[in-house]
């Protein structure tokens, strides 16, 4: 047996009191004294509060390196987001490594979304059609006003003052859940993560798992103040089981339920609607109107290309071979009502950054990223996070997400890892080039890069310059490096220098003169 500090303090106390099969058990005329043993107990620590998220100040372009340096100041949440993501990131592997053709799966999905995106009006046209004669209202909507107005319209028309729903990007994206609060609609979620996220007030911070970046002590504090549990009661099961009995009622009771959709296949007008905790059939089968908000993105040709996506998509997101739930609605159920809401809201005028309609949310990028995985979703400011995010985000608000597209190494990861073969990295790139392009970065910024450019293209002066910063890290205080108009190191260090350079090492070992 380890002897630990608690074990030691108590002991010396109370010696003569002590239990020799218990040596923290403290005994008083036959009873045991727990009061005793809490005060010899050391206090624990308090929790380390949980870091929030970038400021939002209306069009201001969002500063996500200072939500970042937050996030990563808080030593524990990022350590815990840090490993646990990249404990999703090698259950991928595995599951990759476990299906030889995995490149093959890629290139068809990849294919087949691109090929589908291409041909989208003749597939939603087929879908339309299909889904009406399966007794499907569909309806369309252009932005996220347009679709907000629309549902609630038909939960006007049902007298409907209560909806659940299960977790959905696209009503995120549309500020659903704070213009049904404008109307006087009460929302559930029905996903534990976000139902978290709901409880806390905050936004989900990464696509598959949305209350990834807390800690239990967060979740135990929320809880406690949202749905009465008991704060020091920390444990999973606990939490979970309270999250159930608090909400079940709320769901059994709701006057419309409210899903999403991964996949909409056009020669079948169904949706599929994949999920882990079973949510998204309680939110579709319990009441019995069912609203479905989807993309006009999600669209699929035929049932053969959703196996190739299903496959993909759970492997991808947390290494698993399938979700728990793979969900297939047709139409609805006996007595009752089904829409789709088809959404496009900027999707049609991406230009060159189309391509990334292919994602299927599986948040494989955002695991992989080394700057994700240390600065939390939240970080970002906006509805989409992580490599995806800083190519989706700008589309809708270029001035406020202009920062964006720099949080990246651009090392290329998220592109080796996305399931249908998005080439990420060379999006954000494309994306610095449209914002200098369009004055939405910095004008000091600028500046240096111009500054750079000049030098990149001169070896001599590169090298001379290079000998000189070299030098300079090597000797000069730091205060001289890291001070106010050394914007780069505000929130980054410059690395050691080598004691020699490659062009040095190269001159001495081969001669050759450069
Ligand atoms: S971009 Fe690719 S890896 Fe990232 S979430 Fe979308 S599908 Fe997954």
């Amino acid at each position: 047996m380890t002897t630990t500090p608690e074990r030691i303090d108590s002991a010396m106390l109370h010696p003569e009191l002590r239990v020799e099969c218990d040596p923290d058990a403290i005994i008083r005329d036959g009873h045991r004294l727990d009061h005793a043993e809490g005060t010899s107990k050391p206090l624990l620590p308090a929790p380390e509060p949980q870091p929030r998220g970038a400021k939002v100040r209306g069009n201001r372009p969002i500063d996500q390196q200072e939500a970042a340096a937050r996030f990563i100041a808080a030593t524990e949440h990022e350590k815990m987001h840090d490993e646990r993501l990249w404990d999703l990131r090698q259950k991928r592997d595995r599951a990759m490594h476990g299906i030889p053709e995995w490149e093959e799966l890629r290139s068809l999905a990849s294919a087949i979304k691109e090929h589908t995106l291409t041909h989208l009006d003749e597939y939603l046209g087929q879908f339309e059609a299909n889904a009406r004669s399966n007794g499907i209202h569909v309806h369309w909507a252009r932005d996220a006003a347009e679709h907000n107005k629309i549902v609630h319209g038909i939960l006007r028309d049902h007298g409907a003052t209560s909806l659940i729903k299960s977790k959905s990007m696209l009503t995120e994206e549309c500020g659903f859940r704070h213009y049904m609060a404008s109307v006087g609609i009460e929302v559930i979620e029905t996903d534990l993560g976000e139902r978290i996220q709901q409880l806390d007030n905050e936004d989900p911070s990464h696509v598959v798992v949305p209350a990834v970046h807390k800690l239990r002590t967060d979740v135990a504090e929320v809880f406690s103040h949202t749905i009465g549990t008991d704060p020091g009661n920390t444990d999973v099961h606990y939490l979970a089981e309270a999250q159930r009995e608090a909400t079940r009622p709320l769901i059994l009771k709701a006057d419309a339920g409210m899903t999403g959709a991964n996949f909409v296949v056009a020669e079948t007008g169904t949706f599929v609607v994949c999920t882990n905790e079973g949510n998204a059939d309680l939110s579709a089968n319990v009441p019995k109107l069912h609203i479905a908000s989807i993309g006009i993105e999600k669209i699929i040709p035929r049932l053969e290309h959703l196996a190739v996506l299903v496959r993909l998509l759970s492997r991808s997101a947390l290494g698993s071979p399938m979700t728990q739930y793979t969900s297939h609605f047709r139409g609805p159920r006996a007595g009752g009502e089904m829409h789709v809401v088809l959404v496009d809201n900027g999707r049609l005028g991406l230009d060159e950054f189309w391509t990334s309609l292919k994602c299927i949310r599986c948040g494989a990028c955002m695991n992989t990223c080394p700057v994700y995985r240390r600065s939390g979703g939240l970080s970002y400011g906006a509805t989409y996070s992580g490599p995806i995010g800083l190519i989706i985000d700008p589309t809708f608000n270029a001035r406020k997400y202009s920062n964006l597209p720099f949080a990246s190494s651009l090392n290329g990861s998220c592109t080796n890892v996305c399931p249908v073969k998005i080439n990420i990295h060379e999006q954000i790139y494309a994306w610095r080039r449209v914002l200098v392009k369009q004055h939405e970065v910095p004008l000091a910024k600028k500046a240096a890069m111009k500054a750079a450019g000049a030098l990149l293209s001169q070896p001599a002066a590169y090298r001379a310059a290079i000998a000189a910063a070299d030098t300079a890290l090597a000797h000069l205080p730091r205060f001289v490096i890291y001070n106010g108009l050394n914007a780069w190191g505000k929130h980054r260090e410059v690395p050691h220098p080598p004691e020699q350079t490659f062009h040095s090492w190269y001159r001495a070992n081969r001669g050759v003169k450069q």
